[in-house]
């Protein structure tokens, strides 16, 4: 297997030749949704770079074991260790039982991933599954001497880590100043020093999502999942940590200290992180009225979108960005993806129809080499797009004779688009979309209005014509007394 990819590397700051530990097989843990509201923006991008990532490795043939974890407890509201669980207010607020609110927003995030043909996970662990392994872990960072017990509680002991190892290595924070910019919660006067964090929380009488534990009746803090389903998943040392920028700190900045206080070493070897989306220049907030969600973005259905967009259309408007780089969403933006992305179709439909000629007055030789080590380079899918729009180039120029291409130039061609357009940069065909059922609907309201028009002339044959040919089209037309219903056959 030839192997030129190399990653950037959030913790060496650096790219670098991707070398994995147990070569072939890679192991990948990525930080996925805390379950508690429908899908939006900020979850297509992580999905979307992991998944290429994971098709890229397929794709040179690695054996790859995919987590994609599903956070279901421990995420607090203000995301440090104090507020409710995310979870359990949304279950308050909707009046369902934590598990409900969780299964609920399961269904709609796997939905939406398929929608965006997001490949699955080899396992996507959840949190409230894996309550004892992560009590081992804690038992392990007590006995190693990072963490202590105040009140039924367990704390991360920061400053006593950091004398052994260096925290704040990822995210490049030092404690004085995390001591400096740390506010005095309330609550927060358990912890020895604001800066260390929750390993286990003693459940207060009114919290819902309590297991029992020698500490208390509780519940575990929301960085320790990650560290103990990715031991357990993958190894105490593996290949790929995934994630959004915005979960560099506190989060994976503490799933490094707890790994390393429990395993006495570092777990994760390259660290990826995907950049933020912004809506016209802004952070996306629902406090800002631009909180958008994917099911919006499909259907249209939000005051910011003048149309709606298919899941196609987002997946190759992030592809059309770096994965490191930030992403800015308008409608201009979208349409301009929209088109793109019919181009690029179109071209795959027009391939078939290029007449072979016996010889070539073009090398299309360079252009895979080309896509591969723009792919090889940290997984750089705009430049990718931009070979694959030479490719178009040539498909559209030989239909209509400019250029000249062999049968074996054809199949390149042909091999070129299966392996980049469709397998690893995942895009698909999209035969009808949301906006797409509406036009059908219409349409079908036309024919069958002029049928109608045809019979009260008595045009007997244009009647029956229409109804014919509508049926070698796989459509059923139901006659009823002021018109017609029909059906897909
Ligand atoms: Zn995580």
């Amino acid at each position: 297997m030839q192997n030129n990819f190399t990653i950037y590397n959030s913790l060496s700051r650096k790219k670098e030749p991707f070398r994995p530990l147990h070569h072939p097989f890679v192991g990948i843990y990525v930080c996925g949704p805390t379950v508690y509201s429908d899908p939006h923006l900020g979850h297509a991008r992580p999905a979307v770079t992991f998944d290429l990532l994971y098709r890229y490795l397929l794709h040179l043939g690695y054996k790859v074991r995919y987590v994609r974890n599903i956070t279901d407890v421990g995420h607090l509201v203000n995301d440090a260790d104090e507020g409710e669980d995310k979870i359990e207010k949304k279950a308050k607020l909707e009046n369902l039982e934590p598990m409900e609110v969780v299964q609920k927003y399961i269904n709609s995030y796997l939905r939406n991933m398929d929608q965006m043909n997001i490949l699955h996970p080899s396992i996507e662990p959840r949190a409230s599954g894996h309550i004892i392994e992560q009590q081992q872990l804690i038992e392990e960072i007590l006995e190693k001497g990072f963490a202590y017990e105040v009140n039924g509680s367990v704390y991360f002991d920061v400053s006593e880590y950091n004398k052994k190892y260096k925290y704040g290595k990822l995210s490049g924070r030092i404690l004085d100043g995390l001591q400096a910019n740390t506010r005095d919660l309330e609550g927060q006067d358990e912890k020895k020093n604001p800066f260390d964090f929750a390993l286990w929380k003693k459940a207060t009488p009114d919290h819902l999502m309590r297991w029992p534990s020698r500490w208390s009746d509780g519940y575990p803090g929301w960085h320790l999942e990650c560290s103990a389903m990715s031991i357990k998943y993958l190894g105490e040392v593996f290949d790929i940590h995934g994630g959004g920028m915005d979960l560099q700190f506190p989060h994976h900045e503490c799933e490094i200290a707890q790994s390393t206080a429990a395993r006495g070493k570092e777990s994760v070897r390259y660290w990826m992180h995907n950049n933020m989306i912004t809506i016209a220049g802004q952070k996306m907030a629902r406090s800002l009225g631009n909180f958008i969600t994917l099911d919006q973005l499909f259907s249209g259905a939000h005051p910011l979108l003048t149309q709606s967009y298919s899941p196609m259309t987002i997946r190759f408007f992030l592809l059309q960005a770096h994965y490191r780089s930030t992403v800015d969403f308008s409608n201009e933006a979208l349409q301009a993806a929209e088109k793109g992305l019919q181009k690029l179709m179109k071209a795959v439909g027009t391939i078939n129809r290029i007449k072979p000629s016996p010889s070539s007055t073009v090398n299309l030789e360079p252009l895979r080499q080309k896509c591969y080590e723009a792919m090889d380079d940290d997984l750089n899918s705009p430049v990718v797009l931009s070979h694959l729009f030479d490719g178009v180039r040539y498909i559209n120029s030989a239909a209509d004779g400019t250029e000249k291409l062999t049968a074996n130039d054809i199949e390149t061609l042909r091999k070129l688009f299966n392996d980049f357009v469709f397998d690893i940069l995942g895009l698909k065909e999209e035969t009808i979309s949301a906006g797409d059922e509406d036009i059908t609907a219409n349409l079908m309201k036309i024919i069958i209005n002029l049928r109608q028009e045809a019979k009260e002339r008595k045009e007997w044959a244009a009647s029956d014509k229409i109804r014919d040919d509508l049926k070698s089209a796989g459509i059923i037309l139901k006659d009823k007394k002021d018109g017609a219903d029909w059906e897909i056959e």
